[in-house]
């Protein structure tokens, strides 16, 4: 993805004389593929609509309005495409489909953000107890495209080797392409997943991988699926949940357990606020986290005291139970 109107990213460091990351990567904001994963799709292979102009956010006229509608429930508040008239998402439940290549509509189609590039102003700065980060240079409002999560695509067996060398040195950038929806869409294709696919960051990747888990994040990841052509290999795209401030650190979380309602997450915050009142909040317990041992620092009232899945929890809001450490959703 070329991103010819993205603002550079400014390094700082105010908390000690680290000039700039440990820059043990390349760069780039595409995916490598490794051994066993298909290529990307020629453009022969891909689907799009045939609209004239913009598209219309209509499903019963543009091909790629009805694929953005078929996966969203009964209920649904919003219509057509999945990002608004100004590019902003609407809603974070469901995987974008993207017009591409293979359609007929303008460039300047409503339908086409990701692919754009990010158009937003970011920094990256050293924070006290996290390592680097991602802060926001200029107020950014909720469901404005970020970045992507580039860097080599595994299959899951050659992640899951890669991971245990990982875990060894504390530091993993795998993020699992596991989300929810891909079962449900190769169904409507008579299809069935064959092969899971993990993204690994550690040696190639982009200014994403600066991300900070946080319990109570203000960005996510949103897989963007263009062409129809692999499914199962979305493009991993983050947008702001909230109105950001400049300055506010960019986070997402690590356990892929993110509120994507306003509401709920503002519920949950005053429940939790309610209880750490009453002395009932978790505190981190260092050593706890077998294979990863990385407290969390997020600070957020809804700390959960780790940053990975690595098992079960006492508490109320404990969603899936797992061992595993990666970054998945
Ligand atoms: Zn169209
Ligand atoms: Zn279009
Ligand atoms: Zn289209």
């Amino acid at each position: 993805m070329d991103e010819p109107e993205a603002p550079p990213i400014d390094i700082k460091n105010e908390v000690d004389n680290d000039p700039c990351p440990p820059w043990e990567f390349l760069y780039t904001n595409l995916l490598v593929r490794g051994d066993g994963v298909p290529k990307a799709p020629e453009k022969s292979t891909l689907k799009g609509c045939s609209c004239i102009g913009g598209c219309p956010s209509d499903s019963d006229m543009c091909e790629c309005a009805a694929k953005n509608m078929q996966l969203r429930s009964e209920v649904r508040t919003t219509t057509g495409f999945l990002y608004d008239s100004e590019g902003r998402l609407r809603e974070f439940d469901h995987p974008i489909f993207e017009c591409n290549d293979a359609c007929a509509c303008a460039e300047y189609c409503n339908n086409r953000v990701t692919q754009k590039g990010r158009r937003c102003a970011l920094e990256i700065r050293k924070t006290e107890k996290r390592g680097w980060g991602v802060f926001a240079a200029e107020d950014i409002p909720s469901g404005t495209y970020l970045g992507v999560y580039s860097g080599e695509l595994l299959t899951d067996e050659e992640a899951e080797v890669r991971g245990k060398t990982y875990n060894d040195y504390n530091r993993n950038y795998l993020f699992d392409v596991d989300f929810r929806y891909i079962k449900d869409y190769l169904a409507t294709q008579r299809r069935k997943l064959k092969q899971r696919y993990t993204v690994d960051a550690m040696h190639v990747g982009c200014f994403t991988r600066f991300f900070n888990h946080s319990c109570d994040p203000n960005s996510m990841i949103v897989p963007c699926v263009f062409g129809d052509a692999y499914p199962e290999i979305p493009y991993l795209a983050f947008f702001t949940l909230d109105p950001i401030t400049k300055g506010d650190e960019i986070t997402f979380s690590y356990k892929g357990d993110t509120i994507t309602n306003a509401q709920e997450r503002q519920a949950k915050r005053a429940r939790y606020k309610a209880k750490k009142l009453l002395g009932k909040k978790k505190t981190a317990k260092p050593g706890a986290f077998g294979k990863i041992d990385v407290p969390c620092e997020c600070g957020s009232v809804l700390c959960e005291g780790s940053m990975w899945n690595l098992g079960s929890s006492d508490d109320e809001e404990s969603g899936e139970e797992g061992e595993d450490s990666d970054r998945s959703m």
